[in-house]
């Protein structure tokens, strides 16, 4: 098996999310931002119908519309990092510079439309020779005047331009990071509820096999209360460490929360997920731990799992439900094994723990 070398979609539906707004005259606020990168990666389908019912209605994204869509994104504390509202914010900065910009050098086209209509007046009655040089002088002045101006605001453009680039990048980056596990680095419980839900919504449409794995350490309030919590976390990294390296480039790893863990297996037989969920467990038991600080043996942890395979019909909810229902059994049956959901059957047998 290959480790996972997933690129992030972020930066794509981020790239999507500005386009949108910049096509449908969009106010950029962070709020609008976030409708949009809704839209964009289709995490919200109520998002996503009413605003392609705004389409086909030909009616404009104006604030109230933008901010009814707002309220149907996740509550304050799911919502992104205060870094991405931030960067958001500073994007809006951007835009508003540039756009301020652009009305002072159309003030100045308009200016340099008024002093050529002088000019055309001027030519259009007798003049002398003299005048004649005064006319000359001024079209050479205004037309000096405005290739300045132009120059001026095509290097103020340029600079725009990337600055709105990096603000995009660290958008980009502050979602990765709002995503992603801080101890272990693997996806946290926010990204495994948005994959889980997309993976659900792919198995459905397509009929496609899918499976769910949820992973609990055995024991391991002893583990934290015999070697310390510092020794605890090192365990944690190792388990994330061993999901990360043993699963393909669909599958997503995940911290659940605590010391449990997760696993979405998308186009997974359930006999391949029981597979690797018990490669897994092997894996994790096989290492031997030595704490960092002191290099004291500190023996090794096991895992239970518990694996469900989808069927129609079936939500996050269910799913997790039949996963979780099936670890409970494994850790009633003595831990340290894998058991499939509903057929409840242990394919592996019964192992001494510690
Ligand atoms: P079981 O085999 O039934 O799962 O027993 P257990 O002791 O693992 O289960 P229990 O739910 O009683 O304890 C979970 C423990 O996990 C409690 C806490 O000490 C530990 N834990 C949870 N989150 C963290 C964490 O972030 N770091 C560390 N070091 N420990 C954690
Ligand atoms: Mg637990
Ligand atoms: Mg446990």
């Amino acid at each position: 098996m290959t480790s996972a070398t997933n690129t992030s979609p972020a930066l794509e539906y981020g790239a999507k999310a500005m386009q949108l707004m910049g096509d449908n005259n969009v106010e950029p606020t962070p709020g609008a931002y976030g409708v949009w990168y809704a839209y964009a990666s289709g995490e919200n389908p109520e998002v996503n119908t009413k605003i392609n019912e705004r389409f086909e209605a030909s009616k404009p994204f104006d604030s109230p519309f933008m901010y009814e869509l707002e309220s149907l994104l996740s509550a304050p504390e799911e919502q992104l990092a205060d870094s991405t509202i931030e960067a958001g914010e500073q994007l809006t900065g951007k835009m508003d510079n540039v756009i301020e910009l652009i009305a002072s050098v159309s003030g100045d086209t308009n200016r340099f439309g008024k002093s050529m209509q002088g000019v055309s007046d001027a030519l259009t009655s007798e003049i002398s020779a003299a005048d004649l040089g005064q006319v000359v002088e001024t079209i050479v002045a205004a037309t000096k005047q405005m290739e300045t101006r132009s120059r001026e605001l095509e290097e103020k453009l340029t600079e725009s331009k990337s600055e709105v680039e990096e603000l995009r990048s660290n958008l980009a980056q502050a979602r990765s990071e709002a995503l992603t596990d801080q101890l272990t680095g693997i996806a946290n419980r926010k990204a495994f509820d948005e994959v889980l839900l997309s993976s659900i919504a792919e198995a459905s449409q397509n009929g496609s096999e899918m499976c769910l794995a949820m992973a609990d350490i055995d024991f391991f309030k002893k583990f934290n209360d015999t070697f310390g919590h510092q020794a605890g976390d090192q365990v944690l990294r190792l388990v994330g460490r061993c999901l990360s390296n043993n699963v393909k480039g669909q599958d997503t790893p995940a911290r659940y929360g605590g010391e449990e863990f997760a696993m979405i297996l998308p186009n997974t037989v359930l006999e391949d997920a029981l597979k690797l969920a018990n490669h897994i467990r092997e894996t994790v038991k096989s290492r031997e731990l030595v704490k960092k600080s002191t290099g004291e043996n500190l023996g090794r942890v096991t895992m239970s799992l518990g694996v469900a395979q989808f069927t129609m019909g079936d939500t996050p909810q269910t799913m997790i439900a039949r996963a979780d229902a099936a670890l409970y059994e494994a850790k009633e049956q003595g831990r340290n094994r894998v058991v499939a959901a509903d057929s409840a059957a242990t394919n592996e047998p019964a192992q001494a723990t510690g």
